[in-house]
């Protein structure tokens, strides 16, 4: 089966997987989503459970990227998904929480966040799709980050021939650990930008320098093109599918679920690209009851998934999970892109109202589709705070605070339901990356400098810290730009050496 892919908003649109990765985002601002999910049989599942990730992430891609040879995917997940990216073998590990639920540890990569596990494959699958069109131009990739994206696209791609990155980041929107992680950032190739605004900004900026005709043709005549490392990228979200297939797997092999048994799977959620993925997991065939969307007081999703309306109109708060501060989620134009038919002139009517206003409703038939798939619901930060504390007491077990919104969340759908279907928790990030909030929720002090916080956090939870995030602590800073939004424009030439 040849699969090909269309944009949100243009069905016309019939590119290969290479050209979706390579550009990233579809000329008419819409999304590349797959022409059709591939199926995959109890019987695969069960030889999964057998294989190693590398090989269960070939399966995945293999159906996925078709225009791919098999020695070209083989060489993606060798390079992405060893040992000496991830300190696990296993690379994503599984841990026994409390009855029947499991925690997705998904920050066993470099940076310490779920985000490497989609970008420490993403510049090999965007390289190769680079080498397969024959594009002989240099690849800019362009990030907008809320915190962790930045930091894994950039040890993704530092130094790989033929691209450069640059990333921008909200100024005060992120932790002194991730804005540390950074600033530092060692290699050839890489810029980091911090932007006067929120994360919102940040991105509505890169995706206008994305669609700008002008600068595009700007960086053509200099043998430029850019690119996505965004989970707008159809190279982001694919690399997520694979998790959840390899989860199911992993627990049919270890005899926590019988083939076939339903589960459930919650996600802290901010753009909605690893929910997302979830969800094309579940269209593939992974038998999935509930996929639970866990908000934080950004809880623009838990409206929208309750009543169908989508209004971003509201405050924006920065709270201690800042990865899901987020008000603009885009990966919701491609679920409901599937949702409403594969409808690209209702997509075009949604997404341009919310442009305009800033504010859609979908049609009730669609908010009935989401409410079968999706529960949703959001916790404070005294509520996250309250539970890391509960779960590091009762369990022993330390979770950062995006982690702990996703467990606060289910806890309260379990009350409310009564839902005893084994359920699966993403865990998006290792503590030591928000240690100081960790710390302050399981009442102890929190107000030293990041490293001692470290220290701190290491005695008390017993966790081995990550060597990734003790080396920061005598690196130089290099990057300590601060600009206004209306800025970006000139930064990129500026950093591309074009002016
Ligand atoms: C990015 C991120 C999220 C949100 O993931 P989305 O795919 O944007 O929904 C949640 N937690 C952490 C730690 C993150 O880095």
């Amino acid at each position: 089966m040849d699969m090909y892919y269309k944009s949100t908003r243009n069905s016309q649109v019939n590119v290969s997987s290479a050209q979706a990765i390579a550009s990233g985002i579809s000329k008419d601002g819409g999304l590349f989503v797959p022409s059709e999910i591939p199926a995959v049989s109890m019987d695969e599942i069960k030889a999964l459970g057998k294989m190693s990730y590398a090989e269960r992430a070939f399966f995945v891609f293999s159906r996925f990227l078709t225009d791919f040879t098999e020695a070209e995917i083989r060489y993606c997940v060798d390079n992405a998904y060893n040992t000496r990216n991830f300190d696990t073998g296993n690379i994503a590990e599984l841990a026994h929480l409390f009855d029947g639920t499991f925690m997705l540890e998904l920050w066993h990569g470099p940076t310490c966040a779920f985000k490497d596990m989609a970008l420490q494959i993403l510049p090999y699958l965007l390289t190769t799709s680079a080498r397969k069109l024959d594009l002989g131009k240099k690849i800019v990739i362009l990030v907008a980050t809320s915190g962790d994206t930045g930091k894994a696209a950039l040890e993704g791609f530092k130094d790989v021939p033929g691209t450069q990155i640059l990333v921008f980041y909200p100024d005060n929107g992120v932790s002194a650990m991730q804005k540390k992680q950074m600033t530092t950032q060692e290699g050839s190739n890489v810029g980091v930008c911090a932007i006067k605004g929120n994360f919102d900004d940040a991105q509505n900026g890169v995706k206008a320098i994305f669609t700008d005709a002008g600068i595009a043709e700007k960086l053509s005549e200099n043998g430029m093109q850019f690119s996505s490392a965004n989970s707008i990228n159809w190279g982001r979200l694919a690399p997520q599918i694979i998790y959840y297939v390899s989860t199911y797997a992993q627990l049919v092999e270890d005899g926590e679920i019988a083939a076939g048994e339903k589960i459930n799977i919650v996600v802290p959620t901010g753009n909605f690209g690893n929910i997302l993925a979830a969800y094309y997991a579940k269209k593939m065939g992974i038998p999935v009851n509930k996929l639970i969307c866990a908000s934080n007081s950004n809880n623009v999703l838990t409206d929208f998934i309750k009543t169908g309306v989508y209004d971003r109109n509201r405050k924006f708060y920065t709270t201690i999970s800042p990865s899901m501060d987020i008000l603009i989620s885009s990966n919701l134009e491609r679920l409901l892109y599937h949702l409403c038919g594969e409808n690209d002139a209702t997509i075009r009517e949604w997404f341009g109202k919310l442009a305009s206003e800033g504010r859609y409703e979908v049609s009730e038939d669609v908010r009935k589709k989401l409410s079968e798939e999706f529960c949703a619901g959001y916790c404070s930060d005294d509520e996250t705070k309250d539970c890391i504390k509960r779960i590091f007491d009762k369990y022993s077990y330390t979770c950062d605070t995006h982690t702990a919104v996703a467990v606060k969340v289910y806890e309260d759908y379990k009350a409310a339901t009564g839902d005893t279907t084994k359920t699966v928790i993403a865990s998006t990030a290792s503590p030591y990356k928000f240690s100081g909030s960790v710390l302050s929720a399981i009442g102890a002090e929190s107000d030293a400098d990041e490293f001692e916080l470290v220290g701190k956090l290491a005695e008390l939870s017993k966790l081995p810290v990550p060597e990734s995030l003790a080396a920061l602590k005598g690196k130089e800073i290099r990057f300590s730009d601060t600009i206004d939004r209306s800025e970006m424009k000139q930064q990129v030439y500026k950093t591309l050496g074009i002016c």
